[in-house]
This record gives structure tokens, sequence and C-alpha cells, in this order.
């Protein structure tokens, strides 16, 4: 890819933003420690410092775009960490998504797979035919035969042994005034969470407008496919506006800051915010049970809900509660990134997988559904759930 025309004298419009927001870095190096994939290779190009750098360099054409500079890009998990303690405020997670539009989609996206995901109808029914067609043994035996590298691979692995659960059907409450937006992995992996959700969200007293269930474009947006993710924009502001609702929820951490992107203006949260503020009524029956917490990178760095989450789960009598501490900071799922370099993930999965077997819980706890597929591949039988599952499971009925 050597050669690679991008935007240069006079710098167009993107480039020169991504310049300016480059500017803004001052080299500090207090991102540094945070950084799980400088932590993995040690080298200043894997860093959030070395990717600035190379950003700017490439927005001002002063470099071209060499496959050795742009898989420094691509390994980035998007994570934010480094926005988050970042003293000069770097527009980080902005910055990325420029220069990966700049660039274009990667040669390594695996589009068909990517394609795939992003329709949940469809989704769901390969999921079905697949648990129907491939009986357990057929899976591992495929598994093995695929190359370590392969999106594929990685796929078949997180994949769970229990068909999906029922999906929630898209409808409304009088007067909504939250809309809940189902996604798509999401939609089909977590169903059951997007169901807790209402019925936790309603008993607070809210009245909930489910949306259909759809990608919100988070894997093209951070892609670089830019098209695709402007056209789920599109179709998520038809959604939300018919909905009449006024704020936006989505159990996915990981989807908020891009529908936030989608909906500037518009109030998108995460449910467990609003249980934790709206939410003093409600009562939970014991369950006697140590369960780990692995609060993913977005729930901290986007939603903010990791102490929220912690307490409502803390309201359970007799529940053990053992989150995971940070670092780690990330487990290597980070959308699709398990999919295009799923032997790195493997590798930043480690560290987590070792407190899981130091804690040695009974359960696994996390809010996004791309973590659980990823951890649930090298866990084995240990079973997992959303925190939202946990909490509508042991909500007491009046
Ligand atoms: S912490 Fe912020 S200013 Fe310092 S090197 Fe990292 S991105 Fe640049
Ligand atoms: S988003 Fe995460 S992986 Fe990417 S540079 Fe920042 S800290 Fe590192």
């Amino acid at each position: 890819m050597s050669g690679m025309p991008l935007e240069k004298s006079p710098m167009s419009a993107p480039a020169g933003r991504i310049a300016k927001l480059a500017d803004q870095c001052v080299q500090c190096g207090l991102c540094l420690p945070v950084c799980p994939t400088y932590a993995l290779d040690r080298n200043e190009a894997e860093s959030p410092r070395g990717r600035i750098a190379i950003a700017a360099a490439l927005a001002r054409g002063a470099v071209d775009a060499t496959s050795a500079l742009r898989e420094h890009l691509d390994h980035c998990l998007g994570c934010l960490s480094c926005e988050n303690v970042c003293p000069a405020h770097v527009q980080y997670d902005e910055l990325l998504i420029g220069t990966r539009a700049l660039l274009g989609p990667s040669p390594r996206r695996p589009r068909l797979l990517l394609a795939l995901i992003e329709r949940p109808a469809l989704l769901r029914v390969l999921r079905r035919l697949g648990d129907r067609v491939v009986p357990p043994r057929w899976k591992a035996w495929l598994t093995g035969h695929l190359r370590a590298t392969s999106a594929w691979r990685a796929a078949l692995s997180g994949m769970p042994a229990a068909a999906p659960t029922v999906p929630l059907a898209a409808g409304s409450d009088e007067r909504p005034q939250l809309a809940l937006f189902p996604g798509c992995v999401a939609s089909v992996e977590d169903a059951e969470a997007q169901h807790a959700s209402l019925r936790l969200l309603r008993a607070a007293g809210f009245r909930v407008s489910v949306l259909p269930a759809f990608c919100c474009g988070a894997m093209d947006l951070h892609g670089g496919a830019t098209a695709a993710a402007e056209r789920a924009a599109q179709r998520l502001r038809r959604h939300w506006q018919a909905s009449g609702a006024g704020r936006l929820v989505s159990v996915t951490p990981g989807c908020l800051g891009t529908l936030r992107h989608a909906l500037p203006g518009v109030s998108v949260v995460d449910p467990l915010e609003l249980l934790a503020s709206h939410g003093e009524s409600l009562r939970f029956r014991p369950l006697p049970l140590r369960v780990a917490v692995h609060v993913p990178c977005t729930q901290v760095n986007v939603a903010g809900t990791d102490g929220d989450m912690l307490r409502l789960l803390r309201r359970i009598p007799g529940l053990e509660v053992l989150p995971l501490s940070r670092p780690p900071h990330c487990c290597g799922a980070a959308g699709s990134h398990q999919l295009e370099f799923p032997e790195r993930a493997a590798q930043l999965r480690e560290a987590t997988l070792h407190q899981l077997g130091a804690l040695d819980p009974q359960r696994l706890l996390s809010s996004n559904i791309g973590c659980r597929l990823h951890l649930g591949a090298a866990t084995g039988t240990l079973p997992s759930q959303h925190p939202l599952t946990l909490l509508a499971q042991q909500l007491e009925l009046d």
C-alpha cells in the first residue's frame, strides 16, 4: 500500500482538522502507561503519542501511508483510556476516526463477516440454522482447521452454545420518555439484557419505546467505512425522531460513542445510570453467589457508569461482587479488533483471564457483549451474563 494518495498540500478540510487535533498533544507521555497496545509491544508507534504523530504526518502528507504505518493505527483498540487521562484534552477519538476515514477501510477488514454481523435478522437465522446443522464437535473441528489469524475462526470460537433468546419486539409505551436502541450483535446474543433493561426501567417508572434492531455503525465508523457509517447514522436519526422520546438508551456501552456521534445534542445514556439515579424503590431478592465483574473500557471511558453498576449490584443481598481491577485496561475484544487481529486480541485477553482464575468466580458479569463473547471463548464453562440480566432476575415483584 506504499504511496497510497492522501490529501497533500493544500490540506483537505478533514486532513487539516486531524493536523489541528494532533497539535493539541504536548507529548508528555502520560497516556503511555494506560495504553494496552503500548503495554503489549513497548513500541512508541503502538502508543497514543506515537499514533498521534503518525496521524499528523499522514494528514500533512509528510509520509506515505505504508502498510506498516497503517497497521500501527489499525492496532488501536479505541478504548479511549488515553483520552481519559490526557492533561491537554486531546480529542483522540475524533482524531482516530478522522484518520481512519482518510485512509479508508483496512485491507484486513473481514467485510463479509462484518456484513453478516451487522444484520441482526440474518445473524439470528444463521445462528438458529447453525445450532441445528452443526453439532458442537463439528464446530470444534472446523475451528481447529482454520488459521489462527482467521476472523471466521475468532467468530466461531466466541459463538455461544445456547440458541439466542427471543428478540425484544419494537413498540412503544404511551408518551415514551426513553427510546431503547437494541443494536445488532447485542439484539441477538444479548436479547436477555434488552428484556432485562426494559423490565427494570419500567419498574423504575420510565415509559419506553423500543426501536427496531439494526447496527449503529460503530464498526464502520471505527474501520474507516465512512459511507456505511453515515447510512447507519441516517437510519438511526429517522427512528429516533419517530420515537418521540427524550433520551436514548443502549445496554451496550460500546455503542454509546457512535450513537452520540450520530445524534449530537441528544442525551444518550446507559440504563445503569438511570437505574442508579431513579431506581431507589427497586428491591432485589437475595442471591448467595460469587460474581466477577469485568468492566469494559467503554463503560469507564464513554458511559462513565462503572460506579453505578457496582452500587446497583451491591444492593442484591448475599451477592459477592468482585470487580476485576484495572489494569489490564482492555480484554482485547474492542469491536472488530478481535476479528481483525485475533492473535493480538488473545494476547491482550491473558491478563484478564489470569485475574479471573485468581478470583475463582461462579459467574462472570460484563456489560459489553463483544467482551463477553471474546472472554467466553477462553473461559469454557464459566457462565456469563450482562449485569442488567442479573439485576432483573433478582428484582422483587410487588
Ligand atoms: S497524555 Fe495527551 S498530551 Fe500527553 S502525550 Fe498523551 S495524548 Fe499527548
Ligand atoms: S485508544 Fe486505547 S489502544 Fe488506542 S492509543 Fe488510546 S489507550 Fe492505546
